[in-house]
């Protein structure tokens, strides 16, 4: 079963989405070592409430809610090879953090994300599902590196694993597979940027019938340019609204005529943005790029919001979208 998607302005989200109760619990069963049947059912429970909301509120490539992931790195720490994890560390009165330690050589286990995809896809009335991957410079960057005293050797393997992932991925029938490197604009050197764009090639290189994505977001992202531009990557998925676009002017810099994720939701905040409003923000990307090669979402993942307010952020997105398009025709 597959759905026609609009080839002009395909709304889409970063990821992650508000946690159901289904999914807290999971998180309860997991942290005492309990992935048994009742640990399953509740992620998917949570996994189908969250599909849903994304198809509710009329989503083109929608992802499957991040449900299954308590931290976004701690979950791959934890699947791959090489990775400990901390006890947990209070960081506020209330607030206990785990974090990844790297203890030995990183490789790849088992497959981590194909089943879930496969779920999300079965119940995803024929529209596409994107897959996320906290990157390799993520990873290592909110990671404590026991082992290899070295980023760029640590990176590579993690890259090297994921490659052998999002394979598996591309073999069972992915087609939106997304990286997000939110620690690459926080701290970026030249050397960091040179060494990410490595780890995408290993990630990257040579796949075909797939859209090759990163998501980046906050901090200083123009650090990362013109670099970027050469990793092998087809979408950009940037945070945009929150700096009031002005990134759009940077990539017209430098004549970016690749697809382009254009926030114009605010996630920090819980105001709804009007239709209008959001259809300015799409008016400011369709500046730089044509329809086609403009894709329209939130600046980041939707976890820290109310579920009832992402979701009515989502219907005004969609509705600008699709207000957007008629102006269009
Ligand atoms: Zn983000």
């Amino acid at each position: 079963m597959s759905c026609k998607l609009p080839d002009k302005l395909r709304t889409t989200v970063v990821g992650s989405y508000p946690y159901f109760p289904e999914a807290l619990k999971a998180f309860q069963l997991r942290r005492r070592g309990d992935r048994g049947p009742e640990y399953e059912a509740l992620v998917r429970e949570a996994t189908k409430k969250a599909i849903m909301d994304y198809l509710d509120a009329g989503i083109d490539i929608l992802a499957d809610g991040e449900q299954r992931r308590e931290d976004m790195a701690v979950f791959f720490a934890e699947e791959l090879d090489g990775f400990e994890i901390s006890e947990p560390v209070r960081i506020f009165d209330n607030v206990y953090f785990r974090k990844p330690v790297i203890a030995g050589r990183i490789s790849w286990r088992r497959e981590m994300l194909v089943e879930d995809w496969k779920y999300a896809s079965s119940i995803s009335a024929g529209k596409p599902v994107k897959v996320t991957i906290t990157g390799p410079y993520t990873m290592y960057s909110w990671s404590f590196d026991k082992f290899y005293g070295n980023m760029r050797n640590a990176i590579l393997d993690l890259a090297e694993s994921f490659r052998k992932e999002i394979e598996a991925l591309v073999r069972a029938g992915a087609t939106f597979i997304q990286i997000d490197e939110p620690a690459l604009s926080t701290r970026a050197e030249k050397m960091d940027v040179l060494i990410a764009g490595e780890a995408f090639e290993i990630m990257f290189k040579g796949l075909s019938n797939v859209k090759r994505i990163t998501h980046i977001c906050y901090g200083k992202l123009e650090r990362l340019f013109p670099e970027i531009l050469d990793f092998p990557i087809d979408q950009y998925d940037f945070e945009t609204k929150n700096r009031n676009y002005e990134l759009l002017s940077l990539l017209r810099e430098y004549s970016f005529d690749k697809e382009l994720a254009l926030g114009v939701i605010d996630v920090h905040s819980s105001r709804i943005e009007p239709v209008e409003e959001i259809m300015e923000g799409i008016a400011r990307g369709l500046e730089l790029l044509p329809p086609e090669k403009l894709y329209i979402k939130p600046d980041c993942g939707l976890k820290r919001l109310k579920r009832e307010v992402a979701l009515e952020k989502l219907r005004n997105m969609v509705e600008a979208a699709r207000r957007a398009r008629e102006t269009l025709a």
